[in-house]
């Protein structure tokens, strides 16, 4: 079995099976078997299961929040919050499922039609990571499954419970065994079936860039399709111009979003020169009032870094920063309660060859970069190996079009600090992935388009 623990404690709070390979196998083909028929189901069938899977964990919301609350660390309202924008997704696809449109395409051939159908990808397969135990299934998996696909998810090792409550009320509400699979154990290994195996023609993953490229090639020697969303290093700009008060909600609610674990995170706080000061003291003030703890609580909380690894590279980012003579202008240590939590942070006077500068943080630290034109600050915004999302805060109309243009991004966010939901296209360039989820753009990563040519229609 899989120790689950307790950031905020280390305390056991449950367990998830380690599987051995041989029943990882069965579930896949457990998965490969169920989608003939759940492929040919009416799309109409399809949604109503998801709509009453959605149904069922809705009118449950508080017991899965609790769960993720002891595996992950995130505060009781975050967790409401991750479940309302994951039962999104289940939502919005139990509809998209029925409008999975094709073409006709006027015909090139006399008697002839000329059709074009989107079908189903296959079976498929996904790994989710542990910062948004909750949202990241439900993405993947409402979107293969109005698609016609099946899918088998792995999700992560640090939050199985959250993934494991989600299948249990998928059963109740109908969605049989091989539409909807999961397993846990050795995740490399987990991903080696799962890559191998010629019967899965997609998979979907949420994680680091480095394990994305590990299972890319191994998914290229089977030609398999892929959805990537992987690390960021999300710039976030604001202009003088900007409305400051805007500009510092945007900030504090989206770098203290589960203390800073997400891949959207802002990383790279670039602010220009003639409003820097009072950015900075606006930030700080904000943020140095709000609470440090554990989530149980209905309070808004930063919570602990989920575990050893995650604590200790914010620790070595800070060190490294503050070495090379970047100031602290709030916290900038280890929080006195200890264990795995560690003070929300300002850093101030930085500059772009610090390993804060060019390393996904994921944790509560605010590095504020100071710049002087719009042309530095696109130039510096760019210079980054990743192309998640960029925010920028400006009233200005002509620069806020140049932004959304010239920024190398999957998103563009002006003027707010908030990006997801299940009715836009989620994902990055770069080394920060390919392929979109949410939206229709999202049912289509699950779709092949067939082209058919009906010929000899008067004989
Ligand atoms: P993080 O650093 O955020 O945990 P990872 O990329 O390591 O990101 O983890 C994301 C998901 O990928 C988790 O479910 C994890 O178990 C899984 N994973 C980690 N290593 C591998 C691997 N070699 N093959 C397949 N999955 C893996």
């Amino acid at each position: 079995m899989i120790k689950v623990l307790n950031p905020a404690d280390g305390s056991v709070v449950g367990e998830a099976p380690q599987m051995t390979l041989d029943e990882v196998k069965a579930a896949v083909d457990r998965t490969c078997k169920a989608f003939p028929v759940w492929s040919r189901k009416l799309a109409k069938e399809r949604g109503d299961l998801l709509r009453r899977w959605f149904e069922l964990v809705r009118d449950d919301k508080r017991s899965f929040a609790e769960i993720m609350v002891k595996e992950n660390g995130k505060c009781l309202s975050e967790a409401i919050g991750e479940i309302d924008y994951g039962l999104g997704f289940i939502e919005w696809y139990a509809e998209e499922a029925k409008r999975v449109y094709g073409d006709t395409i006027p015909t090139h051939a006399g008697n002839a039609a000329v059709l074009v159908v989107k079908e189903a990808a296959g079976p498929t397969a996904a790994i989710t990571p542990w910062n948004f135990p909750f949202m990241m299934i439900t993405r993947k998996i409402a979107t293969a499954l109005a698609a016609g696909c099946t899918m088998i998810i792995k999700p992560s090792e640090e939050t199985p419970l959250t993934a494991y409550k989600l299948l249990e009320y998928a059963r109740k509400a109908g969605i049989p065994e091989g539409v909807f699979e999961m397993v846990t154990g050795n995740p490399k290994e987990i991903g080696e079936v799962f890559t191998s195996d010629s019967r899965i023609r997609k998979i979907s993953f949420t994680g680091s860039t480095a394990v994305g490229k590990l299972l890319a090639s191994a998914c290229g020697k089977e030609l398999k399709k892929m959805t990537l969303e992987l690390g960021g290093n999300a710039p976030f700009i604001v202009f003088d111009d900007a409305s400051l008060d805007d500009a510092v909600a945007g900030i504090v609610a989206a770098k203290l979003r589960n203390s800073g674990q997400v891949c959207i995170s802002p990383n790279r706080i670039y602010v220009q020169e003639g409003i820097y000061d009072r950015f900075v003291a606006a930030v700080t003030e904000k943020v140095a009032k709000i609470r440090v703890d554990q989530g149980l609580q209905e309070e808004f909380v930063v919570g602990p870094m989920v575990n050893r690894t995650g604590y200790t590279k914010v620790v070595e980012l800070v060190d490294d920063a503050t070495r090379n003579g970047a100031r602290v202008a709030l916290g900038g240590k280890a929080h006195a309660k200890g264990g795995l939590f560690y003070e929300p942070t300002i850093l101030t006077e930085l500059n772009d060859n610090m390993r804060v500068a060019h390393t996904e943080i994921f944790g509560p630290v605010f590095p504020i970069y100071r710049f002087k034109t719009e042309e530095e600050v696109v130039k510096r915004a760019n210079n980054s190996e990743y192309g998640l999302v960029a925010y920028a805060y400006t009233r200005d109309l002509g620069r806020a079009f140049r932004l959304s243009r010239d920024i190398e991004a999957g998103m563009v966010i002006l003027n707010s600090g908030s990006v997801g939901t299940a009715s836009v296209p989620f994902g990055g360039v770069k080394h920060s992935g390919y392929g979109r989820e949410g939206s229709y753009y999202g049912i289509e990563e699950y779709l092949e388009v067939k082209y058919v040519l009906m010929a000899g229609l008067d004989r």
